[in-house]
């Protein structure tokens, strides 16, 4: 059935494959024949720019400075949009993805995971919303010009934007880039729901309350979200998902709670979904893209209604495009 999925990294596996475009990849955990496949309405590709230079990460030797990684994966996302241009558009907009799935085709949103090669300069937002960027995860896994990542020192996950991260903000709802909160600090997620005027996004986070990795939602921030007309998607990954967080197994019934829970305390709106494919690691129920029916057969298993389980699979995500993007 129709879905969209808030977050992949497939972009950075393409890079690291050397692959000219994501359209048929070997190894991953989507590809664009493979959504197609799947009946996917959207998929959020993420340009993801990690701070440390780490060796392995996309098979290059030195992580070139963030903008210029920036465009080797931009490229490859241009590349992809070209040669796919038959099922496949890119989309910036509610009436974008309309158009696309009016004509058959399924949407591509184009995303960035960390803001730091905004580097605290205004234009350089300017410049990823020209580039056709729709959603920005504010920070990854290290601090950077808008604040700070989440964290088990209980000091850094208290801490909030900078004071460029919420004038940022500001400007990001301007531009119509969707903020979205996945990896920042709890201190920073309050600064978000008190400084962005529009709806925002979680776009790869699950419940701490079931699993209690600092990348979770507390039930209280689940509240503020839904509250704020946002959405969270679920992630997959294991280490987000299993109460221990060494199983390292990601079940459709694990899942699924993760999905019940959301809406018992945020109600029916604010879930959505956020694989994280290609991101993550471990052993899945759904291992790639074209098993996503199986979360959907088992949430009408367990008795949740077609109306619910359509806003989880795209009503969600759907709206909050609408309220928040374009
Ligand atoms: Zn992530």
């Amino acid at each position: 059935m129709r879905y969209i999925d808030m977050h992949c990294d497939t972009l950075a596996e393409a890079l690291a494959g050397k692959a000219d475009t994501a359209y048929a990849l070997n190894g991953t955990m989507l590809d664009v024949k493979r959504l197609s496949e799947a009946g996917a309405g959207a998929q959020f590709f993420a340009m993801f720019v990690p701070q440390r230079n780490e060796p392995g990460w996309f098979g290059l030797e030195e992580m070139p400075e963030a903008m210029e990684l920036v465009e080797l994966l931009y490229r490859i996302y241009c590349r992809t949009m070209d040669e796919c241009a038959e099922i496949i558009s890119p989309a910036r907009s509610l009436a974008d993805y309309r158009a696309n799935l009016a004509a058959g085709k399924l949407s591509a949103f184009l995303t960035v995971e960390n803001g730091y090669p905004v580097a605290g300069r205004m234009e350089n937002l300017e410049k990823l919303a020209g580039m056709g960027v729709g959603l920005m995860t504010l920070t990854w896994n290290d601090p950077n010009c808008f604040g700070t990542n989440h964290s088990a020192d209980p000091e850094q996950m208290r801490q909030g934007l900078t004071d460029f991260g919420k004038e940022a903000v500001g400007y990001m709802n301007e531009l119509g880039i969707v903020v979205d909160v996945s990896h920042l600090s709890d201190g920073g997620f309050y600064d978000v729901a008190r400084y962005c005027k529009r709806p925002f996004v979680a776009s790869h986070s699950n419940c701490r309350a079931l699993c209690g990795a600092t990348r979770n939602l507390t039930d209280d921030m689940i509240r503020v979200l839904a509250e704020r007309g946002g959405v969270s998607g679920i992630n997959f990954a294991p280490g987000f998902v299993n109460a221990d967080t060494s199983d390292r197994y990601t079940s459709v019934s694990a899942l699924c709670d993760h999905v019940a829970h959301f809406r018992n305390v945020g109600g029916e709106e604010c879930v959505g979904i956020g694989t994280d494919f290609d991101g993550i690691r471990g052993e899945f129920e759904i291992g790639d893209c074209t098993g996503m029916h199986l979360l959907f057969d088992e949430l009408h298993r367990r008795g949740f209604s077609d109306d619910f389980i359509d806003r989880f699979a795209f009503g969600n995500v759907e709206r909050v495009i609408g309220d928040a993007m374009g």
